[in-house]
């Protein structure tokens, strides 16, 4: 799955806060995102994260 640094995840599960949006800080082996609801940041292995994206959003692609 193609995913990169500015992208924002809409995840299948919602985060704590309500918000499901997480955007990608850090692309690689593991990911680092922060949810777009909270502001929180954490680390995710790459194997995790790819079975919960929903849907990739990619503004600045034009
Ligand atoms: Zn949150």
């Amino acid at each position: 799955m193609d995913v990169r640094v500015g992208d924002v995840l809409t995840m299948k599960k919602q985060h704590p806060c309500g918000s499901n949006e997480m955007l990608v800080l850090r692309s690689g082996m593991d990911f680092r995102l922060r949810c777009v609801g909270c502001g929180r940041e954490f680390m995710v292995p790459r194997s995790k994260i790819e079975k919960s994206i929903k849907r990739i959003n990619r503004e600045n692609e034009r």
